[in-house]
C-alpha cells in the first residue's frame, strides 16, 4: 500500500478552491499569485542566460554569481552579512523548508509550528519523523504569546518554525518578539527555522527583521528566501536557505539528494534581479501596496471588516465582525457559486480547522479585476449579511 504522511490531503483547497473558481467562470483572490506584468528585466536576463549559457548541472549550493548576489542583497537590503558558506540555493522556498526539516530533526523529535501555518510544514515534520507541537496566533492581531510557546517546550523541543511576514495574515514578527524568542532558544538549546520568503513585501517602507539579526539567534537559525516571491515569479522556484555553516552543510546533504541543483538559467537571472537598484524593487512593491489600498478600502466601503495586513499579498477579513457567518468553507464556497468571487477559508491553514472566522484575499490583482471583485462582494454581503 501507498501511503503518504497523515497530514497531506489529496487536494489541497488552494486547488478545490481554484477548480471550483475556474468552473463557475469566478475571479479568483485565492490563488497567491499576481496578474501583473512580469519583471521584464528578469524574463529577458533569464532568455538571454538560456541562449548565452551553460544549460548542464550548477554547482550543488547554487552558482557562486548568485550566492554573492544574495549575500550582496542582504547586506543592502536587510544589513546583515552572510558569507558565501552560508547560502544554499535550493528549487524554490518549499525545497528549502523540506531540506531543512530533514536535516535538523530525527525521528522522536518536537518541533513547534504557529498556526494559521503554511500547508507544507506538517506533512514535512512528519516524513522527516517528527511531532509537531501546535501554537495558535491570537485573533484580529495575530500576535504570538510567548508564553504559550514556551509552554509548548518539552525535553524532545528541537526546533520552532516561524513565518515572517506571514502568510496568510499580512503580520510581521516585531525586533522585540524575536529577542523574546532568541532567549527561549537559548535557555532551551533550540533551533529556528524562519520562512522568510514574503520578506521583500512589507508594504509600507518598514525594514524586514529577520532572526539573523538577533545576537542569540544568529548561529541557531535556519533563514529560508524565495525569488518566486521576490520578483512575482512564483513558478521560477528558485529559493535558498542561509545558515551558519554547519547548518548549512547539513542542509545541503540534503539538498544534494533532493533535487541537487536548480535551473542555471534562472539563478544567473535571478542573480541580475536581486542587483537591480532599490528605485526599482521600490517601484515593483509599490503595484502591491496600492492593490493592498484599493481591495481594503473597497472591501471596508462594503461592510467588510479587513484586518491590517503589513506584507504578503493577503489581506483577511473577520467574517463575524462584516455581520457574516463565522463558517469560512460554507461561506467560502457560496461566494464562488452566489458572486463570482473565489477566496481561501482561513480554517485550512489550520492542523484541526480550528479558526473558522476568517477568509484570505490575494489583493495582487489588475485594479478592474479589484473593482468588479469588490462590486460582487459588496451585492453578495447586502445579500446575506
Ligand atoms: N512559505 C510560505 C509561507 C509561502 O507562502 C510560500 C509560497 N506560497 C512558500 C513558502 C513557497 O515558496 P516557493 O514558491 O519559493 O517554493
Amino acid at each position: 500500500m501507498i501511503r503518504g504522511p497523515a497530514s497531506s490531503p489529496v487536494t489541497t483547497i488552494f486547488e478545490s478552491t481554484s477548480r471550483r473558481a475556474q468552473a463557475r467562470g469566478a475571479i479568483n483572490l485565492g490563488q497567491g499569485f499576481p496578474d501583473f506584468p512580469e519583471p521584464a528585466e528578469l524574463l529577458e536576463a533569464a532568455a538571454s542566460a538560456v541562449r548565452g549559457r551553460s544549460n548542464q548541472y550548477p554547482a550543488m549550493r547554487g552558482l557562486p554569481a548568485l550566492r554573492e548576489a544574495i549575500a550582496a542583497y542582504y547586506r543592502r537590503t536587510q544589513g546583515l552579512a552572510i558569507a558565501d558558506d552560508e547560502i544554499v540555493v535550493t528549487s524554490g522556498g518549499t525545497e528549502a523548508l523540506a531540506a531543512a526539516f530533514l536535516a535538523l530533526l530525527e525521528p522522536g523529535d518536537e518541533v513547534i509550528l504557529v498556526q494559521p501555518l503554511y500547508d507544507s510544514y506538517l506533512p514535512m515534520v512528519e516524513l522527516a519523523g517528527a511531532t509537531a507541537r501546535l501554537v495558535d496566533l491570537q485573533p484580529p492581531g495575530w500576535t504570538l504569546p510567548i508564553d504559550a510557546l514556551e509552554a509548548a517546550i518539552s525535553p524532545r523541543t528541537r526546533l520552532i518554525v516561524l513565518n515572517t511576514p506571514h502568510n496568510p495574515t499580512g503580520t510581521a514578527l516585531d525586533s522585540g518578539t524575536l529577542e523574546a524568542i532568541g532567549a527561549l532558544c537559548e535557555r532551551h538549546d533550540l533551533l529556528l527555522l524562519c520562512d522568510e520568503v514574503w520578506e521583500a513585501t512589507l508594504l509600507d517602507g518598514a525594514p524586514h527583521v529577520s532572526p539573523l539579526h538577533v545576537a542569540s539567534l544568529r548561529n541557531r537559525t535556519v533563514k529560508i528566501g524565495s525569488a518566486g516571491k521576490i520578483f512575482a515569479l512564483t513558478g521560477w522556484k528558485v529559493g535558498w536557505a542561509v545558515a551558519a555553516p554547519a547548518l548549512a552543510n547539513a542542509i545541503a546533504a540534503r539538498h544534494q539528494f533532493l533535487t541537487f541543483t536548480t535551473a542555471p538559467s534562472l539563478q544567473w537571472a535571478v542573480a541580475d534581479g536581486l542587483a537591480l537598484s532599490e528605485t526599482w524593487h521600490d517601484a515593483h512593491r509599490a503595484r502591491f501596496s496600492a492593490a493592498r489600498d484599493h481591495l481594503t478600502a473597497g472591501l471596508g466601503a462594503a461592510g467588510y471588516r479587513v484586518l491590517p495586513a503589513r506584507g504578503t499579498w493577503f489581506v483577511t477579513v473577520d467574517l463575524a465582525a462584516s455581520g457574516l457567518p463565522p463558517d469560512d468553507v460554507v461561506i467560502a464556497e457560496r461566494m464562488i457559486d452566489e458572486a463570482g468571487v473565489a477566496a481561501i477559508p482561513v480554517s485550512a491553514f489550520y492542523a484541526e480547522r480550528a479558526q473558522k472566522n476568517y477568509l484570505r484575499f490575494c489583493f495582487a490583482k489588475e485594479s478592474g479585476v479589484l473593482d468588479t471583485a469588490i462590486e460582487r462582494l459588496s451585492d453578495f454581503r447586502g445579500r446575506i449579511a
